[in-house]
């Protein structure tokens, strides 16, 4: 049997390890809908992709046992009314009808009444069409992310204080440090193959020092030399009662912050009032913990710290991020080998949408949505008259909008907020409200295609051609082994087919054949989204970004071919891309100076009381992704965690009367689920911990996401997903 070897990349985690995809009977490029039997075998880890040199964690090590056709969605399905089932119909009638059903609405309510929301596990080209097609064909904003309940708090902390979303650090570094202070990250779990270069670094220098700053103590915490428990939400006042000790004990650099920065002094008064006693109380840990942590990061020659959505996942989430950089930035501790603020991205490419801008407010390039000039410039490179000045609808905001009927159609692409969004009873009542839904996915049995009028069938992992940037600004090849099943299609080509019926049906219900509602020529969508495939929409993707701070307009696909996965940034002419950024110490900044930023010293939004005493943190398993869309076909991976839990202290337990894995009615001031309650010394009495990643496929609730409120940072208006307060009761 003739075994075909594909270089691609995992489609979990913003690790972005190499793989190796084995395949018989594989015939990449037939015709859609052909019947080949082509069938991948096997996943290894590929030595030579810089990311993992082979390695893979057990979700990576078992892509193969998911890519069954059971679940997919394999023809187009539509209902036209919400009485009926949907029935399957012709990609033509499908696209026509979708295109029918915008068209009508744009020309009615304007172009905002529409929104798009999609998905960090899209490629960048796939981002980039659904980008173009919103701002620049029908002239709205509304387009964001899931990225938003993911890493849009770090890209604010970075702008906030290095000027830009752009990590300076490479997976290198880890072995170059001496400190690694890992925030908010079960980094053993999420990003598994980060996490053996972390023991390896151990191994190799055991005088290396690890703090975890975590509220439960994880597999991560139990490898730390020094773990502080914190309470939920006390983050900023944690690192800036460090900074406090730092400038106490002499551990600033004072040079490289008059040199290098601007806002010290007014950081300054603030800290000077938190002392390790008071922020003992209010974090939960020892003052002598907190001295400790700050003279072992003040003193350390090369400090790495690696967060994840413990910070994100706030209504301060940017001061979270803001406050650690701050302890860099303090130190001179950034820019060179083995140091730096180093933010893990936890999906596999919430970077790729980052530097394509399709978020409601970025634009390609690393452009702001704010600033006239981007617009402008943006405007011109595409051809088109304007980019619109309207802020888009971020994640919370779109459902919301949805919910008061001021969003009236809705396009959600490989995600699957029925499930992920924070109050699920709103965000379902939304998606009812809604007068058409589309949903463009892999499959067909995830929680929100209930909700879909339309559903288009999706093309996944190994079946599709593109490129994905992990942590690390690598930007590495996606490469399809197998043709998708049944008539599913890849999901660039689907948006910019869509693009250009929704362009003539504009053109159509104006009967003014020249322009469109949005002040576009009619031939405009034809012209915009004139790909022929995912290397001339790179192509065109890395052209806005000559002279900005990504440039990676000397990559192409063939480069990415030649060389393998690539940092940026990589201008034209360049042999490679960079490892590391700022190594001149001269920032994103217009003067070059880092910020220290002003930072917001609040709690969590909702505090825990006598009606609801317990503190709900949620988070990821080691085997399990997500909604489990995929991960939940492979039934290796269910053996490790097989069904939820409400994780609790033994005394939480029996104080209330309950006895380990009887049920308890879990209660919060949005809903209530039933799971059974089962004791970890994980957690301190009054915490409480549940897996994110079980929803209404298998539950008779929507999971945890129930529980959680949709209350989101100011700045990145990222939800609050990682703290709820809660009660339980017997069933
Ligand atoms: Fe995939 Fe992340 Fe595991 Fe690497 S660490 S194999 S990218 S899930």
């Amino acid at each position: 049997m003739q075994v075909s070897e594909t270089r691609s990349v995992c489609c979990y985690c913003g690790t972005g390890c190499g793989v190796i995809i084995e395949t018989v009977g594989a015939k990449v490029g037939s015709k859609v809908g052909s019947g080949e039997t082509a069938k991948i075998i096997n996943v290894r880890g590929d030595p030579d992709h810089p990311a993992n040199f082979g390695r893979l964690c057990s979700k990576g090590a078992s892509l193969h046992l998911t890519t069954q056709r059971t679940g997919r969605a394999l023809v187009p399905e539509l209902r036209t009314s919400r009485a009926e089932s949907r029935v399957p119909v012709s990609w033509d009638t499908a696209l026509d009808t979708a295109a029918e059903r915008f068209a009508a609405i744009i020309k009615a309510h304007g172009p905002d009444a529409i929104a798009f929301y999609i998905s960090g596990q899209l490629l960048t080209e796939d981002y980039y069409v659904f980008n173009k097609l919103a701002r620049g064909l029908v002239g709205t904003n509304n387009i964001d992310s899931n990225s938003r309940l993911c890493m849009s708090s770090a890209v604010a902390g970075y702008k906030a204080t290095l000027g830009s979303d752009a990590v300076p650090c490479s997976y290198d570094d880890i072995a170059l440090s001496d400190l690694f202070l890992l925030a908010g990250s079960n980094t053993a779990w999420a990003h598994p193959i980060v996490f053996r270069r972390i023991e390896d670094a151990k191994v190799k220098n055991p005088e290396l020092k690890i703090i975890v700053v975590d509220p439960r103590h994880t597999d991560t915490a139990a490898m730390a030399d020094l773990h502080l428990a914190i309470t939920p939400g006390s983050d900023v006042i944690l690192y800036s009662t460090m900074l406090h000790v730092m400038l106490w004990e002499g551990l600033v650099d004072e040079a490289f912050i008059a040199a290098h920065t601007t806002g010290f002094s007014t950081l300054r008064d603030k800290v000077r009032e938190l002392t390790p006693a008071a922020a003992a109380a209010t974090c939960g840990v020892a003052a002598d913990d907190i001295v400790k942590a700050a003279r072992w990061f003040g003193q350390a020659k090369a400090p790495l710290s690696m967060w994840c959505q413990g910070l994100n996942q706030s209504t301060h989430g940017t001061s979270n991020n803001a406050a650690l950089i701050h302890l860099h930035l303090a130190t001179g501790k950034i820019g060179q080998p083995g140091m730096g603020p180093f933010s893990l991205t936890g999906q596999p490419n919430a970077m790729g949408g980052r530097e394509v801008g399709a978020m409601a407010n970025l634009l390609p390039g690393h452009r702001d949505l704010s600033n006239a000039a981007d617009r402008e410039e943006l405007a011109a490179l595409w051809g088109v008259p304007s980019i619109p000045d309207q802020p888009g609808k971020t994640a919370v905001e779109l459902f919301d909008a949805l919910h008061e009927g001021k969003i009236k159609a809705v396009w959600i692409a490989c995600t699957n907020p029925a499930q992920s969004m924070p109050d699920q009873t709103k965000v379902r009542e939304a998606l009812v409200k809604a007068e058409f839904v589309v949903v463009q996915d892999a499959y067909a049995d995830i929680e929100t295609a209930t909700f879909a009028d339309l559903l288009l069938p999706a093309a996944s992992w190994g079946e599709k051609e593109g490129t994905v940037t992990n942590s690390e600004r690598r930007i590495s090849r996606v490469r399809a082994a197998v043709s998708p099943p049944g008539e599913a299609r890849p999901d660039w080509e689907i948006a910019a087919e869509f693009a250009r019926r929704l362009g003539g049906k504009l053109g159509e219900k104006l009967g003014t054949p020249k322009v469109l509602p949005t002040g576009r020529a009619d031939d405009t969508a034809n012209r915009l989204f004139k790909f022929n495939d995912a290397a001339e929409i790179f192509a065109e993707h890395v052209g806005l970004t000559v002279g900005r701070d990504l440039d990676m307009s000397g990559m192409s696909h063939a480069i990415l071919e030649k060389n393998g996965p690539q940092q940026w940034p990589f201008p034209q002419g360049a042999q490679g891309g960079q490892a590391r950024l700022y190594a001149d110490h001269r920032f994103a900044t217009a003067d070059g100076r880092a910020l220290f930023a002003p930072l917001t010293f609040t709690l969590t939004a909702e505090a825990t009381d006598a009606r609801y005493p317990l503190r709900l943190t949620t988070g990821r398993l080691r085997d399990q992704w997500h909604g489990m869309s995929r991960t939940g076909r492979a039934a290796r991976l269910a053996a490790h965690e097989p069904t939820p839990r409400l994780l609790l202290n033994m005394l939480d337990i029996e104080r209330r009367g309950f006895k380990p894995g009887e049920l308890a009615r879990i209660k919060s001031r949005r809903g209530e689920i039933i799971l059974p309650v089962s004791p970890s010394d994980e957690l301190k009495p009054g915490q409480a911990f549940i897996a994110m990643h079980w929803g209404a496929r298998s539950l008779s609730h929507a999971g945890v996401n129930q529980l959680m409120l949709s209350a989101f940072d100011p700045i990145s208006k990222q939800p609050e997903l990682k703290a709820a307060a809660i009660r339980i009761e017997p069933v």
